[in-house]
């Protein structure tokens, strides 16, 4: 069953691919991510696909490797600002995988996962950055976050995202009044 934590005001395309949080766990992290598929490709509804289980991995060459692959992230941000929610806060979103935030471990227990549609090589837009800075306050209101940080931070050797076209210092600038920062 579905926790609480569906934000009103953007769009729900749920995903089975979550769990219950640990009892009692305090959500004070946000970590975000960058996925596009295919990759480079800014297009069709192979996000989505792929956090709802029903990705057609025969559709493109690279989507064999995600045969069978069960993930998801609490939000995804389109490349226009779209913000789409795939699973509730309260529940625990498949999208940090092995991973240690500042000692603690099983970052997905913690956090709250949004995805960017991009990848290295393209910056990342206008819309996505001002749709991010607008959702954290409403997480906010619900999630005691504290932290914000990049899955290449918290998965270092295994992960890239989301990458050198991410502005952190941008974004560190607009989350601080809202009471996030990322750790150096
Ligand atoms: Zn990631």
């Amino acid at each position: 069953m579905q926790a609480p934590g569906w934000l009103s005001g953007v769009r729900h395309h749920a995903s089975p691919h979550f769990d219950a949080r640990p009892e009692g766990t305090l959500i004070d992290l946000l970590v975000v991510h960058y996925i596009s598929l295919p990759p480079g490709k800014f297009s069709g509804d192979a996000i989505l696909q792929l956090f709802d289980g029903t990705l057609d991995t025969r559709a493109h060459p690279s989507f064999a490797a995600l045969e069978g692959l069960r993930v998801s992230a609490h939000f995804v941000i389109r490349r226009r600002g779209q913000v789409i929610q795939c699973v509730a806060g309260d529940d625990r979103a498949w999208h940090a995988g092995v991973s240690n935030f500042q000692g603690r471990e099983r970052c997905n227990d913690f956090s709250i996962g949004v995805e960017l549609e991009g990848d290295e090589h393209h910056r990342f837009t206008e819309s996505q950055y001002r749709s991010l800075f607008r959702l954290v306050p409403k997480l906010r209101t619900r999630y005691p976050l504290r932290w914000v940080t990049g899955h290449e931070n918290i998965a270092p050797g295994r992960k890239l995202d989301p990458g050198p076209m991410f502005d952190w210092p941008r974004t560190l600038k607009a989350l601080a009044p809202m009471g996030l920062s990322k750790p150096s």
